[in-house]
């Protein structure tokens, strides 16, 4: 408004007087924090409205400030002071600094990542109203005439019990108003809702082994900080033994993060945790939720109403002032490291906090992540385990290869895969087609002796890349055209790992008449409650076969699955991802555990060109610290993380040779402060284009986590620099730890 813009310069003139100068942090991609002044100190943690360039935007002020050497007169006044909420804590403005310190990424960005989208925005909030209404005794007393409808409703309820306005609302459109009204005639009386006594649901009678890990968790409980590796077979109890523990730490009145993969965030799940603990606020947070829900249960956390706070990788930044307990369940999922802006992984960071609240935390897996691994061998972490299944009957399933060498199949079908599932369905039981669809980049193969494209200067594997008839190595660069033949036995049928999965659902229909298939993939789970309704129709048992991808693998619990065929996983045993053997073992681990969950011994047959290869061994022998061991051996041997620190500074422009260039040039002014850190490259992305973009990658790795640290200090604001000179297309960030290569 008009009346504003001259307001404003007044205001300048009268703050030089006596004001005082605040640093503020804002949303942009800029290292520093700036000085802004106001009439009155405001404790840090405030959140404002500054002017920022034309825009007049939220800010976060961290502490005060001097002018320093900046013109009193063009330092700009904070705008708005927003007190609808008190002020950030101060333990969650550290754990910012932490995580902006750790990935190198501006305090600012940093900052306003951790914070629900609500509170980016520069304006006051609306929570919702959570006060608890009850009549006063003189209210109790004058019930109103049975004729006014609304009132003597209204009144009815809170005769019964304290109520909020949203419950009262349903009976009364106008009760605000006549709450209002009898508030100022003493006739009801509204406040916080009481703290609710602590109250367990019926709990399952501990196995031996679920009793000597409780035990040990338990110890630990108030004992400051600690960290646990609960490494525990799928079905094995896991999950009883972090209730159990919970409820302890919620009956001495702390609360308990718990942080899940995104895939597992299920209605079943949630109401587990509900169910065990009827009277203990709850509260849920992802990605999925509008801007008010989300905002409603961070405040919950961090105003202590919340009791539990189960969530994605995001919920690791809820501030929790009494919290007792971290659980990160499926610690190994690759769903708590964001691959965008801050690149955090949430378990890191759960782990960090765990330590700055002194309290102890539990990761759970059945196939932990190699990293964790190395910390439990290192002595961070203590490992617990779990080596049955918790359900009386269950028993592991059996898993049997299929050698698909020169076998017929009918598009990438075994005969007797087929026929097994033909038997699965004669003895009424329901199967799952499991088709591994990873992103993986292909890696050519020959279909006789199992040659593949290996690089021949570093331990990656070549992608083949068809447009240009190309190897490429994506680690160190060497590049190559696609061979002929098989390099080792002659043999003309090579190809690409992964190919002829594509009308799989078609060619099974034709297969199995009978059969009542259920495809279950991104497109049949779109909406809200579609998995709902699928999950009906399986319990239901309304289906004979699922025909799904990764999304089919965790968190549900089919009961009566007697059998899986898995297809494909060929395609993630030679990858240019060193990661990738690690993870189709998890995969094929937990699809496995799909199977005999209930009561019916399940059955697991996977087809393979490759049935001699330690991995797949392993799987049939259910043998992860065997495989786990030659996967450690290996990275050592090759110095992969975890037995290197590494991170990747990539870059991209419409044309690769730019991004390319950008690196290469960076490469050479970084080489002179790389003392202890070896630069690899630059390459191309595995996944070079993307929009219409290119990129490739230059990757820093060393033995010590603290010399790449001290090194990626340095030479971010060089990186900065020379972006500042490259042309304005080129876009660049900086991931450490990476989770994909
Ligand atoms: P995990 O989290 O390790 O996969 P869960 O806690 O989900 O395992 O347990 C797997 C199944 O075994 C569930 O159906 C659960 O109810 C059951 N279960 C867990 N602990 C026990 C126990 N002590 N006695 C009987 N059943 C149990
Ligand atoms: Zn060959
Ligand atoms: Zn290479």
């Amino acid at each position: 408004m008009a009346s504003d813009a001259c307001v404003a310069p007044y205001r300048i003139l009268l703050f030089m007087a006596n004001d005082v100068y605040l640093q503020v942090a804002v949303d942009v991609p800029l290292r520093e924090t700036f000085t802004y002044c106001c009439e009155r100190p405001l404790p840090t943690g405030t959140r404002v409205a500054v002017p920022f360039g034309p825009r007049r935007v939220c800010g976060i002020v961290t502490g005060p400030s001097a002018p320093g050497g900046l013109d009193p007169a063009r330092i700009k006044p904070v705008l708005e002071i927003f007190d609808d909420l008190p002020p950030l804590p101060v333990s969650f403005l550290e754990m910012v600094a932490f995580a902006a310190a750790y990935y190198h990424h501006p305090y600012g960005q940093t900052l306003f990542t951790a914070l629900p989208t609500a509170l980016r925005q520069p304006g006051n909030v609306r929570l919702p109203d959570r006060r608890h209404w009850w009549l006063t005794p003189a209210g109790r007393e004058t019930p109103p005439p049975a004729a006014h409808r609304a009132r003597r409703a209204v009144w009815q309820a809170l005769a019964e019990e304290a109520c909020t306005l949203a419950a009262l609302r349903p009976l009364a459109p106008q009760a605000s108003a006549i709450l209002k009204a009898w508030l100022a005639e003493g006739r009801v009386a509204s406040g916080e809702p009481a703290a609710l006594s602590f109250r367990e649901g019926p709990v399952l009678a501990l196995n031996g082994e679920q009793q000597t890990v409780l035990q040990a968790l338990a110890g630990a409980l108030a004992q400051g900080f600690s960290a646990w590796l609960l490494h525990g077979i799928t079905g094995s109890g896991k999950t009883e033994v972090y209730l159990q523990l919970m409820a302890r730490v919620l009956a001495a009145g702390q609360q308990v993060l718990v942080l899940i993969p995104e895939i597992n965030l299920t209605p079943q799940l949630i109401e587990r945790f509900a169910a065990r603990f009827p009277d203990t606020p709850l509260v849920t947070l992802h990605s999925g939720l509008s801007d008010g829900e989300r905002l409603a249960g961070w405040v919950d956390g961090w105003q202590g109403r919340a009791g539990i706070v189960i969530g994605t990788r995001l919920a690791v930044f809820t501030p929790l002032p009494r919290l007792g307990l971290i659980v990160v369940d499926e610690e190994h999922d690759t769903s708590f490291k964001q691959q965008e802006g801050l690149r955090y992984h949430a378990r890191d960071l759960a782990v960090w906090r765990a330590h700055q609240a002194a309290v102890p935390v539990v990761l759970g897996s059945a196939t932990p992540s190699l990293e964790s691994l190395a910390n439990v061998e290192a002595g961070r972490y203590r490992r617990l385990r779990l080596t049955q299944r918790a359900h009386g009957a269950a028993r592991l399933p059996e898993v049997q290869l299929i050698d698909m060498r020169r076998k017929k199949r009918t598009e990438g079908l075994a005969e007797e895969s087929v026929e097994a599932l033909r038997t699965a369905q004669r003895a009424g039981q329901m199967s799952l087609v499991f088709i591994n669809r990873r992103g993986y980049a292909p890696v050519l193969a020959c279909t006789d002796c199992g040659w593949t494209s290996g690089c021949p200067h570093c331990s990656s594997k070549l992608v083949i890349h068809l447009p240009e008839r190309r190897l490429r190595c994506h680690h160190c660069g060497w590049d190559a055209p696609v061979p002929g033949s098989c390099p080792d036995c002659g043999n003309v049928d090579i190809r690409p790992l992964g190919e002829g999965t594509q009308r799989l659902e078609a060619a099974l229909t034709a297969m199995l008449p009978e059969a009542r298939l259920l495809r279950i993939d991104r497109d049949t789970t779109r909406r809200k409650d579609d998995w709902d309704q699928l999950y009906q129709r399986i319990q239901a048992e309304e289906v004979d076969v699922l025909v799904g991808t990764q999304m089919l693998a965790k968190g549900h619990d089919f009961g009566s699955l007697g059998l899986v065929v898995v297809l494909n996983a060929d395609s993630g045993l030679y990858s240019a991802d060193f990661r990738a053997t690690e993870r189709l073992f998890a995969l094929l681990n937990q699809v496995a555990g799909r199977a005999g969950r209930a009561d019916t011994p399940g059955r697991v047959l996977i087809q393979t060109q490759w049935p001699d290869h330690p991995l797949y061994q392993a799987l049939c022998r259910h043998d992860f610290d065997g495989y786990a061991r030659t996967l450690a051996e290996e990275r050592q041997a090759a110095r992969f993380p975890p037995y290197c620190s590494q991170a990747l500074l990539r870059a991209d422009a419409p044309d690769l040779k730019d991004a390319m260039a950008f690196l290469d040039r960076l490469r050479e002014a970084l080489e002179p402060l790389a003392e202890g850190i070896e630069i690899v490259g630059p390459a191309p992305a595995l996944m070079t284009r993307l929009a219409g973009r290119e990129r490739a990658q230059l990757s820093f790795e060393s033995c010590s986590r603290q010399r790449l640290q001290h090194f990626l200090s340095e030479a971010v604001p060089q990186v900065e620099a020379a972006a500042r000179r490259a042309s304005r297309s080129l876009r660049w960030s900086l991931d450490v730890d990476p989770q994909e290569t």
